[in-house]
């Protein structure tokens, strides 16, 4: 389905970020991953990934903190694959603690990566886009875009935030053939919830299966955590004809946790 077609996934070397690249390339689509790992292995990630799709697929470590360095992946992007047809804005950090307490640094890192970045790869990639007349832009938000959890303010706020601007960027380019979402999971298990996990487990001496019921019975009526290839399939989805008409959705994938 996506044969002939671009994408670039930021914060790709693991979790949803590398569930949502295989899922375009499986569809045929030319994918350039980005985020941080060993070499050796973001190497191999690359080579499956070709194999996968049958087309080139390339590899950024740009800092998605970093604004120059996110806008500089979208050209880098364009000389290299020729053009973003499909942009995902995926790369997030995370931090917990009660806003008394939360480092101001932690705060400006979050807003950095969680929201800013898509500020600027959105900036960079939708010239491109329009001349050509097609574009999917997906944000993977969260729940927390939606609702609030106590201890996460930033997180909570630049997820809020990347929901504003995907209904903005959706109506900014309402007439056109690109199209501008967000994805928002609840609980998924990667490394960042892993994470989550094993601070669970050992603050509340628990063991990790414990902590892991114990964080999806707060929040996910489904008892189960979604998948990073169940994300890549939606993120196929919203790259179909079928979702045309989609324009600036937060789509929810939480097990009901938004439902209550
Ligand atoms: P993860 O930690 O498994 O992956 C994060 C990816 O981002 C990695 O590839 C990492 O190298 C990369 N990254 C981190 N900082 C970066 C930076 N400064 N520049 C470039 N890349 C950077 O996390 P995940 O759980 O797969 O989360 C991916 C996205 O999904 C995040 O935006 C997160 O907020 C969102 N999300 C996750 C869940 C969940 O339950 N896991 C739920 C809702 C939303």
């Amino acid at each position: 389905m996506l044969k002939g077609k671009t994408a670039v996934v930021t914060g790709s070397t693991s979790g949803i970020g590398l569930g949502v690249a295989k899922a375009l390339a499986q569809q045929g689509a030319s994918v350039m991953i980005n985020g941080f790992g060993e070499a050796k292995e973001i190497e191999a990630l690359r080579l499956s990934l070709e194999r996968l799709s049958g087309a080139p697929a390339a590899y950024q470590d740009a800092d998605m903190s970093k604004p120059g360095e996110a806008a500089a992946m979208i050209m880098a992007a364009e000389l290299t694959l020729g053009k973003v047809d499909i942009l995902v804005n995926n790369a997030g950090i995370q931090h917990v603690s009660p806003i008394e307490e939360f480092p101001a640094d932690k705060w400006d890192m979050i807003l950095a990566v969680n929201l800013s970045s898509s500020f600027h790869t959105i900036r960079a990639a939708l010239p491109g886009m329009r001349a050509r007349g097609w574009g999917r832009i997906l944000n993977i938000a969260s729940t927390h875009g939606l609702v609030a959890s106590v201890n996460k303010s930033a997180y909570v706020a630049a997820k809020h935030g990347l929901i504003g601007l995907t209904k903005t960027v959706a109506l900014e380019t309402a007439t056109t053939g690109i199209t501008c979402n967000a994805i928002c999971p609840g609980w998924v298990l990667t490394p960042l919830v892993q994470k989550q996990i094993d601070a669970l487990a050992s603050h509340q001496r628990m063991t990790e299966g414990e902590a892991k019921a114990k964080l999806l019975a707060e929040k996910q009526p489904s008892h189960d955590f979604a998948t990073p290839e169940q994300i890549g399939g939606i993120a196929v989805f919203l790259c179909s004809d079928a979702a045309d008409q989609i324009r600036g959705a937060s789509l929810t994938v939480d097990g009901g946790w938004t439902a209550q």
